[in-house]
């Protein structure tokens, strides 16, 4: 059994802070110690943990991946949209965290992020704990 957190985003490129909605899940789920998988099922979007406490470090993130990766280039995908493709697998798709006595064992900066790489879209993020 694994739980779906939904979420709708809201521009092309998007890093958005779904640690409270994980913790709410881990809280309902009753478990003490484990282990907490967070997994992305789309091919255009990731998952990461970096810091949640200055957004600017998401909005620097974001500029750096787009410059790595431009929109435009000269990529075969006929779809167009090989930029998010490249920024997903860059990035990745699942996290692991460490639950300890009810919490996630984050560090203090750290912050779960879902990664919108080609929005907007309604997206799904798979969570199982252990
Ligand atoms: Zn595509």
């Amino acid at each position: 059994m694994f739980l779906t957190i939904s979420i709708n985003t809201r521009d092309r490129s998007e890093m958005i802070d779904i640690t409270s909605k994980v913790e709410e899940e881990l809280n309902k789920s009753g478990l003490k110690d484990g282990v907490c998988f967070v997994f992305v099922p789309h091919t255009t979007a990731g998952i990461t943990i970096n810091e949640s406490a200055d957004p600017s470090v998401m909005a620097d993130l974001q500029a750096t991946f787009n410059k790595l990766v431009p929109w435009e280039g000269s990529y075969r995908h006929m779809e167009g949209n090989s930029a998010a493709h490249i920024k997903s697998s860059l990035i990745g798709s699942s996290v692991i965290v460490l639950v300890e006595s009810g919490h996630l064992k984050l560090g203090t900066w750290q912050g779960i992020f879902f990664c919108e790489f080609d929005g907007p879209r309604s997206r799904k993020i798979y969570i199982k704990f252990q």
